[in-house]
Parts: C-alpha cells; sequence; structure tokens
C-alpha cells in the first residue's frame, strides 16, 4: 500500500514538474520563491478592458509574461501575492530580482496587477503599489514610457515619490510621498539600497539619479536594450540579455557602484 502511494506521489510530482520545468527559475544554489507564466486568454483580455493594454506600446500579450513571486512586507512578515507583469526576455532576471530583495529583507507594500487601477498610474502611485507593465506615455509628454515595453518597474511609491521642480513649484507624486521628499534619512522601503539589485539584474537606470525630474520609484533597462529585446525574436531577446546582464555584472565586479549611464555604456561595450 505504501508503494502504491509512493509512487502514485511521484507520478503527481512528475506531473507538477513537467508543467513548471519550463518557467521555473534557479539562482545559484537557491531555488526561487515564485514563478513565471505566459499571459494567458483570460489576463490578456483583463489587461486590454481595464487599459493596461491599449495598442499603443509596441508589446502584445505574447510578448508579456506574469511574474509571481513573494516578498518581505512592512510587518517584517512574507507575503506571496506578488504578481508583475514585465517583457518575456527579463522575466526570469525580474524573478531573481525579487528572490534577492527579498532575501535582503527590502520592505515592499504591495504589488497588484495594473488592472486593478484601471491603468491609472496616480491610483496605483496613490495606493502606493509596486508595478510595472503598463501601455502608457511618459507623465507629462508624448514619448511611450519603458513601462509600454515591460522594462520599467516602479517600486513602493510612496516611499520613492515622482518628484518635478518648476520654477518655484514642486510637485510630487503620490502626494502622500513627500515625507520622503528628503533622502539623508535611510527608511524601510527606501530604493537606494536596492538601486545595486537592480542594476545586477540589468536594470541600469535609477530615476532617483536624475535631476528634474527625480523618479525615486522608478528602475529602467536602457532604452536602446528595451527597443532591441523588443524587435528580436522572443528566445534571442534572452539569450541577448542575459548576455547583456553578464556585462552589467562585470562591469559592477570591476567598479562596484557604477549606475546610470554609466553602467549602461560600459555594459553595452562589453556586451557587443
Ligand atoms: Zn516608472
Amino acid at each position: 500500500m505504501f508503494l502504491v502511494t509512493l509512487r502514485f506521489i511521484l507520478i503527481i510530482l512528475t506531473i507538477l514538474g513537467s508543467q513548471a520545468s519550463s518557467f521555473q527559475a534557479f539562482a545559484g544554489d537557491d531555488e526561487i520563491d515564485g514563478r513565471v507564466l505566459a499571459v494567458e486568454p483570460q489576463l490578456c483580455q483583463d489587461m486590454k478592458a481595464h487599459g493596461v493594454l491599449t495598442g499603443r506600446g509596441p508589446l502584445t500579450c505574447q510578448r508579456l509574461r506574469l511574474v509571481e513571486f513573494s516578498y518581505v512586507d512592512f510587518n517584517g512578515g512574507v507575503k506571496t501575492d506578488g504578481k508583475i507583469v514585465v517583457l518575456d526576455a527579463i522575466s526570469m532576471q525580474v524573478l531573481e530580482l525579487f528572490g534577492e530583495l527579498k532575501r535582503n529583507r527590502f520592505q515592499i507594500e504591495k504589488t497588484k496587477l495594473m488592472e486593478a487601477y484601471n491603468g491609472d498610474d496616480d491610483a496605483s502611485m496613490s495606493d502606493n503599489n509596486t508595478s510595472a507593465f503598463n501601455d502608457r506615455a511618459i507623465a507629462g509628454s508624448d514619448k511611450i514610457s519603458l513601462h509600454a515595453y515591460g522594462a520599467a518597474i516602479d517600486i513602493n511609491p510612496r516611499q520613492n515619490p515622482f518628484i518635478r521642480s518648476e520654477d518655484a513649484e514642486v510637485t510630487i507624486h503620490p502626494a502622500l510621498g513627500a515625507d520622503y521628499a528628503e533622502r539623508s534619512t535611510p527608511r524601510p522601503g527606501m530604493a537606494e539600497p536596492a538601486v545595486p539589485v537592480f542594476a545586477r539584474h540589468g536594470f541600469v537606470i535609477w530615476g532617483g539619479g536624475w535631476t528634474n525630474p527625480k523618479d525615486y520609484q522608478h528602475f529602467q533597462l536602457d532604452r536602446e536594450i528595451a527597443e532591441k529585446l523588443v524587435e528580436l525574436p522572443a528566445e534571442q531577446a534572452s539569450e541577448y540579455f542575459n548576455a547583456y546582464v553578464l556585462a552589467c555584472r562585470n562591469c559592477l565586479n570591476n567598479k562596484p557602484g557604477m549606475s546610470g549611464p554609466a553602467l549602461a555604456s560600459c555594459a553595452a561595450k562589453r556586451e557587443n
């Protein structure tokens, strides 16, 4: 009886294993706590119905992936409901990135899909929601945002507000983030300790490094790299991005703390 039960369990495990295997991610010896899934027709439909996928940007659901992951919340507990949509070629790196943030006990308030906010970035920011894909232009411009390439992530908007100064006028989004305009006192959820983690996974640009506006919540790939990944067929794009990530790490090994345009150009040189 025991052997029969054991065999049954093994068969079930094998079936489950084969279904998940194509998307199982490992980083070194640590199995990552999460998975990468295709954007199934139902999710794709929801994204369109809620104004998250609008056709303004270059992507369709075929080139997007749903990354599910766990993270440490502001009470220090582990939440397992992390969900974010990104470009297929970078999805495994994004899964590993959130795994690394969790191991570092970087605190995140919540990560819901943009459908929950009907694609409204202000609503997502006001709810302190961490998010990625959204088919939209850059705030206050016609230029397509890297969020529409599934190649940008906004993390804890309240602790990492967007700040624009025009003449004497300063705008802060979300308004609740005003307490965090001052960056010299480290507090949980502030993006600064995550900058090297994002950089190690190919997100070389941090909006907190910009002069004006300052977008502390915003991490993105170099735009040229994102455009290249979207142009290439999915499989080639993954290979290209993995090579690029290795190039980023080589640059960082030689010069720890490198970030922004310096890291982007170092990685681009090595990758060629
Ligand atoms: Zn952003």
